[in-house]
């Protein structure tokens, strides 16, 4: 026989149970984001897209997906957690200093590290930071392809970011060179580009049938 206390119990469980299925499970691990790399976010802004900030906040419009080749997401966010880049990037360092970073990294097994607010810019794709959420994942592509669980983990975090914020575009990184002549492509050096090969074409077909309905668009033609 239910009591009035089996059902307020029942009830509780059945709304907690309904939150959990709705709010991602989101673990904060910050990487930092100490004077320098302020400052460095800053020069970034001002210098590769003359765009003049008091704090280095981004509008979201879009997101970018991406794959980090670096295999665990202990050693990813090792390399992201400094405000410099290392000596080795040589092939992008003229254009800034400041390090790469994303505001979300997700594992192998679906778990989503914020590593950054998502206003908060991070440089991670040339020419789109100012408005470009970026989401990488613990995969190359190749020997440690992406799984499943990110697949999923990518949708509903993309899901949940739309809902917050005016996302119109999400591409992988691979794309973004089709922004070139687009309002938002705001990098002053045409000849500043990178080959990306990130995270493919296989993996963005699965993840724009995982989004269907959602109001969003693939790269300009
Ligand atoms: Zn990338």
């Amino acid at each position: 026989m239910l009591n009035l206390k089996h059902l307020a119990v029942f009830l509780l469980v059945s709304i907690s149970l309904m939150q959990c299925s709705r709010n991602l499970t989101i673990i904060d691990l910050p990487i930092s984001f100490d004077e320098q790399r302020k400052q460095l976010s800053l020069d970034y802004l001002k210098n590769r897209y003359e765009i003049v900030k008091d704090f280095p906040s981004i509008e979201p419009k879009m997101v970018v997906v991406h794959f980090t080749v670096v295999p665990t997401w202990q050693k990813t966010y090792g390399v992201f957690f400094g405000p410099k880049l290392p000596g080795f990037r040589t092939a992008i360092q003229g254009a800034s200093q400041l390090n790469v970073s994303s505001q979300y990294l997700i594992d192998r097994d679906g778990t989503i590290y914020q590593l950054l607010p998502d206003t908060v810019f991070a440089r991670h794709v040339i020419g789109l930071n100012h408005s470009a959420i970026g989401i990488e994942n613990v995969a190359d592509g190749d020997q440690l392809p992406m799984t499943n669980e990110q697949l999923k983990a990518n949708a509903r975090l993309i899901r949940q970011l739309a809902e917050k914020y005016p996302i119109e575009y999400v591409i992988g990184h691979d794309e973004y060179q089709s922004f070139r002549n687009h309002p938002l492509w705001k990098e002053t050096d045409s000849n500043y580009l990178t080959q990306k090969n990130d995270p493919g074409e296989e993996f963005m077909t699965k993840l724009r049938k995982k989004l269907a309905g959602l109001n969003v668009k693939g790269p300009p033609e």
